[in-house]
């Protein structure tokens, strides 16, 4: 029996990501706090499927102004929490002052919803204009920790390798990386290295697939890839290449998992040696952990679907598919999106880009200006456009 990919299985998938832009079924209900990632998943899986078209204009807008309905700002002289939630459930409206005083205590910005969030309105074609790129990085430098790693959130939580990767995303994804401090960063990946060349989630940990994707990638966002010897990247790729069976699995002696077809994939693509694996049993595994009657990937063959699996399955795919035979759209591996939004994003960098040196000239416009003024030679302040615009580095 052929499993392989053709234009009816693109459309089952394609219908089964649109499912979840209208609805959660059951069996994901505790996923609900952390809806954008589900909707990252069906908006970049449509992408990648080259079926972005299946979403309508209104529709589009819709989920555009219902992600940024998930920004938290903090208010002056408040904690740094900025950044997106996954969904609405502590923005209440009401009247009650004190009501939404108390819940405003709940409400701060999640560096993997944040990084999401983003991914999903660049995937969108959004400018991301509604963003104030100095806040939302405030918000990911005021999470890291004294040994370099990140916390999810500012409340305190599980701080590792996960959260790194999304804070590198964020910084990369904005062009901006304020006062996250890099090189501390650089410090905890290189720490969680372990004896058998695999990165974990923190020092001490076990060396794994998910973690060796977040730190790789993490090094290449952030430009800090080319600091690791020639030697320890072999060492590297050798782990990564040993991980795979059929599929990839996520560590030793555990068995091959669809989503590690991407987290693996992913991180020989970045160390340019994805090359050096088996393409077709590759292909064939993640092929028969697919639904053919109403789409999805699951796991492992035979199990239940869900989007986290179908997403990085499909993704997965891409690095095995046949240049122009493809079916599938290119994705740019450590960012997790495709190349198409990628490029989008990198039109966007050189615009902030040239707004930055605009607001330059406008500096020196208005030295200038007060110069004059301090030589009693009247200048309007007024016809001195002004910007709000942040320094990128
Ligand atoms: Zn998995």
């Amino acid at each position: 029996m052929s499993y392989g990919l053709n234009i009816d299985r693109i459309k089952k998938h394609a219908k089964y990501f649109m499912r979840f832009l209208d609805v959660l079924p059951a069996n994901l209900a505790s996923h609900d706090c952390t809806r954008g990632t589900i909707v990252f998943f069906a908006v970049c899986g449509l992408d990648v499927l080259n079926s972005l078209d299946l979403i309508t204009e209104a529709r589009r807008k819709h989920i555009i102004d219902w992600i940024y309905g998930n920004l938290v700002t903090p208010r002056p002289e408040h904690r740094c929490c900025s950044g997106f939630q996954g969904g609405r459930f502590v923005m209440i409206k009401n009247d009650n002052e004190e009501l939404l005083e108390n819940v405003r205590c709940f409400q701060w910005g999640h560096l993997a919803m944040t990084y999401t969030s983003i991914g999903v309105l660049i995937t969108l074609g959004d400018d991301l204009s509604r963003l104030d790129r100095k806040i939302i990085v405030d918000g990911v430098a005021a999470v890291q920790r004294s040994d370099g790693s990140f916390s999810a959130c500012i409340d305190g939580s599980e701080h590792d390798m996960r959260f790194v990767f999304c804070a590198a995303a964020i910084c990369h994804m904005l062009d901006y990386w304020g006062d996250v401090n890099k090189e501390k960063m650089y410090q905890f990946i290189m720490n969680s290295i372990r004896y058998d060349n695999g990165f974990s989630q923190h020092t001490y940990g076990e060396g794994h697939g998910g973690t060796t994707y977040c730190a790789l990638a993490a090094l290449e966002l952030s430009g800090q890839l080319n600091r690791i010897s020639a030697a320890a990247l072999e060492d590297i790729k050798r782990w990564c290449i040993f991980r795979q069976v059929n599929g990839f699995q996520g560590r030793p002696n555990k068995p091959a998992d669809t989503c590690y077809s991407f987290w693996i994939g992913a991180a020989l693509q970045i160390l340019n040696a994805f090359h050096l694996t088996d393409f077709d049993s590759n292909r064939s595994y993640v092929l028969e952990t697919q639904d053919n009657v109403v789409g999805g990937f699951a796991k492992w063959p035979q199990s239940t679907t869900d989007p986290f699996h179908t997403y990085l399955g499909i993704c997965g795919l891409t690095f095995t598919e046949k240049g122009g035979e493809s079916l599938l759209a290119e994705i740019m591996p450590s960012l997790n999106i495709s190349k198409r939004a990628y490029e989008n994003l990198k039109i966007l960098h050189s615009k902030w880009s040239f707004q930055n040196v605009e607001d330059g000239y406008q500096g020196t416009f208005r030295n200038l200006a007060k110069e004059l003024t301090e030589t009693k030679i009247s200048v309007e302040e007024d016809e001195l456009v002004t910007s709000p615009l942040i320094r990128a580095q």
